[in-house]
């Protein structure tokens, strides 16, 4: 009878273990399919590398979603690996080189963006002739990839520099005018240096490009490369600061050539095919244009007085940087949110948001109850039907309801969007896809196409 009772019991607890073990399982998967649906791989923009998982040969080992520096790009569901947040893979591609079964590829684009994305020609050159796209605003993410980019685009341009008679083009036209100093920017300008051309090399921002951006201390994972002037780069890992110093060292010796903080608003094609490159500081003419813009685009500035001091920022790396500060933060989006309540959490800050509308009505639900959480405790003041009217020394104006009220402050961020780097390129008349050149989209069409660009 004991013995009954006792093997009951034991059905019934391995039976609660088992029922809350499905139950689990089934929550997992349940929010990896909400992940799946919402992080999908965006179709805006152009598209970098992601995996493809061919479901009919993956074992569901589970090993790619742990090699994924990225943390989150896959997930187990069924058994099997899934995408649930797409748009966070820059395409390391550790997941395809770890599955065991070769299960995963890395793709670029599927079929269905591929319009999306700039026609080049394996030269790196657009519709436009003699202008060329390297690094990830060509669709390929990661460093290696930009560099290899920026050196051979360089070699091809080098090529056309001089003329058959082994004389250079014009002295008072550069040969190549460099947009971007990224790491595709930077390999591209060495080269060109090292091939001895005339060249320069413009950025809106600093050197190092969407590297000097990533958080300090962050750990770059990078695969060996011939860099230029320098030869075979064999570190895998190193800090971002490491990386940088690295750039500048190598790029000191060679004497680069460039301008910083200033961006390229316009290029215009002569009839005697040469470019005229306009930025806010003046025009230069060159005989080829290389585009190395990465693909995270122009914050959109708001156009208010001031805004051009300083503490004026459109982007948040670490919050904890900022202690005892008046903040004011604008916008109404998950960008201001987020960044409203990373530094509201820090000792001593008072941070404002202003936010034009009269309430959030775009971000994410997580986001509204926190936001409401950090209100009232008295981490975060928000202002709504508010704008900025003017940026000063140590305060700025908000206009409230149509009246104006001045706050000290010690620093501001706008997230007011930004202008993504496909907009600036059709502006220029680059064409996307296969639509801009001919509806059959066949080789010689395109060449021809090319030829009268
Ligand atoms: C958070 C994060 C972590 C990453 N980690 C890694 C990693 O560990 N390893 C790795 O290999 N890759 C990593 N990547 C990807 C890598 O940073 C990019 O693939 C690489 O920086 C692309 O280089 P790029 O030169 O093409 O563009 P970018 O580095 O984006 O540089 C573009 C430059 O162009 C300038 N520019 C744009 N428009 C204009 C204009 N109109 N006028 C003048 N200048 C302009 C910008 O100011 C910028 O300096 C990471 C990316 C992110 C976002």
């Amino acid at each position: 009878m004991d013995n009954l009772i006792a093997f009951i019991l034991a059905v019934i607890i391995i039976g609660f273990f088992m029922l809350s073990y499905l139950k689990k399982q089934k929550k997992i998967e349940q929010q990896a399919l909400e992940s799946a649906e919402k992080g999908k791989l965006r179709s805006d923009g152009p598209q970098s590398q992601h995996p493809h998982i061919d479901a009919n040969y993956c074992i569901g080992c589970a090993t790619c979603t742990l090699v994924c520096p990225e943390g989150d790009v896959l997930a187990m569901l069924g058994g099997k690996a899934v995408i649930v947040n797409g748009y966070k893979c820059i395409g390391h591609g550790l997941c395809a080189e770890a599955c065991p079964v070769g299960a995963i590829t890395m793709v670029m684009a599927s079929p269905s963006v591929g319009g999306d994305m700039p026609y080049l020609t394996p030269e790196f050159e657009t519709t436009i002739k003699n202008m060329y796209i390297v690094g990830e605003l060509g669709g390929l993410a990661l460093i290696k990839n930009a560099i290899n980019q920026g050196r051979d685009c360089i070699d091809n341009i080098a090529e056309k520099a001089v003329s058959p008679g082994g004389a250079r083009r014009s002295p008072d036209v550069y040969d190549v005018l460099i947009v971007g100093a990224g790491p595709a920017g930077i390999s591209a300008s060495l080269r060109a240096a090292e091939k001895k051309l005339n060249y320069i090399t413009i950025d809106e921002g600093e050197i190092g490009g969407t590297v000097a951006k990533y958080p300090r201390q962050k750990l770059v994972l990078t695969s060996p490369v011939e860099f230029p002037l320098y030869g075979k780069f064999k570190k895998l890992q190193l800090s971002k600061e490491e990386l940088i110093a690295f750039w500048h060292k190598v790029l000191e010796r060679a004497d680069f050539k460039v301008r910083q903080g200033e961006k390229v608003e316009d290029i215009k094609k002569g009839e005697d095919g040469i470019f005229t490159v306009t930025t806010p500081n003046g025009q230069y003419r060159t005989h080829a244009v290389v585009l190395a813009l990465g693909k995270s685009g122009s914050p959109r500035k708001l156009g208010v007085k001031g805004e051009e001091l300083p503490k004026v920022m459109y982007r948040l790396l670490e919050a904890d940087h900022y202690v005892n500060k008046k903040i004011l933060i604008v916008g109404g989006g998950d960008s201001a949110v987020e960044a409203a309540m990373g530094l509201g959490h820090q000792v001593g800050n008072q941070v404002t948001l202003s936010y034009r509308k009269e309430a959030f009505s775009r971000i994410k639900e997580g986001n509204t109850r926190r936001i409401q959480e950090s209100i009232r405790k008295g981490k975060v003041k928000v202002v709504f039907n508010s704008v900025p009217a003017e940026f000063k020394e140590n305060s700025v104006v908000l206009e409230v309801n149509g009246k104006q009220e001045e706050i000290p402050n010690d620093f501001v961020w706008i997230f007011a969007g930004g202008q993504p780097p496909t907009a600036f390129l059709k502006k220029i008349g680059i064409g996307f896809g296969n639509q801009d050149l001919t509806s059959t989209g066949s080789k010689e069409a395109k060449q021809g196409a090319l030829a009268q660009a």
